[in-house]
């Protein structure tokens, strides 16, 4: 009944751990689910504000402009100036996204031809690969290891593998790892992109989400990013907006231009009103996105000392809502946490096979629930 290309996508490795959450919730267990990639923080007020004034004024009630409204580009350009120093034409080098997933999802339409390779990040957000599969390219994991920091290395990928591919999708602060890149990588990446002529989609989601005075770069800061690729970013985590789907794709205008073009085909674009909510957001007010990653570093080390005190090795991540720990089978180890001590966490196995060996915690729930969860965890044997 279904196309190859469903058929061909890869298992659904969280149904074990879905089903088993479901029957927890009908036996009444309370959960605590640290699986979950989804701020439990609501959207700031002043936001919800704009897009209730401007969901009242019928002009945004039509069909929107496939790129954006052009004063939504002119926010986000003005963001990424005033964040990341970074100079954007915001009619050619700036693309509305109905959130960044979108963009991921859709951009391998535009450059990659069947039997092309896709480079990506292994554990990785899973609709690199997918969005691989649907346009039928090849998938060439880049393995992320703790030996690595986290980082893939270039210069492990086989050259015949590099000289057919076309697209390489990377992301830091990294979703699962929790890994940072410091701007050296990103110059190397330009490097490789350059010398193999690959498009670059750096997948930036996190940025804001910093702890300790971390500041994490954009792609875009590295020198020759912007004759080599594109960044995916987001209000979803910045301005706990994910709801509101509402992304940008900002870089090289050619990528963009392909990117648009897939695009008018497939969608008509993000409601007016929640990109005038989108530009209140990113030109208003930024206190908003401190508190929220005030919060998430607390959680972070209610966690993150717990898991030491039951005898867990870890370093506090400097980025990110979630905590990547090292425990022995995957799947397992979740399965274990659920069955015993009713909390949620997401197998590393779930991001591609190089998760093995690891559990994403998510710090979306209120630190006393994360307290709770790891005084559970101290009565198990893991
Ligand atoms: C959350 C997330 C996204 C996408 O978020 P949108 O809501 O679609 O903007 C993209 N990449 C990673 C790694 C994420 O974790």
């Amino acid at each position: 009944m279904y196309s190859s290309r469903l058929d061909h996508l890869p298992p659904y490795l969280f149904a074990r751990i879905d089903a088993m959450k479901a029957e927890k919730v009908r036996e009444g267990v309370d959960i605590i689910d640290l699986g979950v990639g989804d701020p439990d923080l609501p959207t700031p007020e002043h936001i919800v504000e704009a897009l209730c004034d401007a969901a009242r004024d019928p002009s945004t009630h039509h069909y929107p402009s496939y790129a954006g409204m052009p004063a939504y580009r002119e926010a986000v350009a003005a963001w990424y100036h005033g964040r990341f120093g970074a100079d954007l034409d915001p009619e050619t080098e700036v693309l509305a996204l109905i959130g960044s997933k979108e963009g991921i999802a859709h951009i391998p339409e535009a450059f990659v031809n069947p039997g092309n390779y896709v480079l990506a990040t292994d554990p990785g957000y899973p609709v690199y690969r997918t969005a691989t599969l649907f346009a039928e390219g090849k998938f060439h994991e880049m393995p992320l290891t703790a030996e690595n920091r986290f980082l893939p290395d270039l210069d492990a990928v086989p050259a015949s593998v590099a000289s057919d591919a076309k697209l390489i999708f990377i992301g830091y602060p990294n979703n699962p790892t929790s890994a940072t890149a410091p701007l050296e990588f990103f110059e190397e990446v330009v490097e490789f992109a350059r010398e193999h002529g690959i498009i670059v989609v750096h997948d930036n989601a996190y940025s804001e989400i910093t702890f300790d005075g971390y500041k994490a770069p954009s792609f875009l800061e590295a020198d020759g990013a912007m004759e080599v690729g594109i960044e995916m970013h987001s209000l979803s985590k910045t301005y706990n907006m994910t709801g509101w789907r509402i992304g940008m794709a900002c870089g090289n205008a050619d990528v963009i231009a392909g990117l648009g073009r897939v695009k008018t085909n497939i969608d008509s674009g993000a409601f007016d009103a929640i990109q005038h909510a989108a530009i209140t957001a990113l030109s208003g007010p930024q206190d908003c996105v401190r508190e929220a990653c005030g919060i998430y570093q607390e959680r972070r080390d209610v966690l993150v000392s717990g898991l030491r005190s039951i005898g867990f090795d870890l370093e506090p991540p400097a980025a990110t809502f979630y905590v990547w720990l090292k425990v022995g089978d995957s799947m397992k180890f979740a399965a274990t946490l659920l069955d015993e001590a009713g909390i949620v966490a997401t197998p590393g196995t779930g991001f591609g096979r190089y998760g093995e060996g690891y559990v994403r915690f998510a710090v979306t729930r209120p630190a006393e629930r994360i307290r709770e969860a790891v005084e559970r965890m101290r009565g198990l044997d893991l």
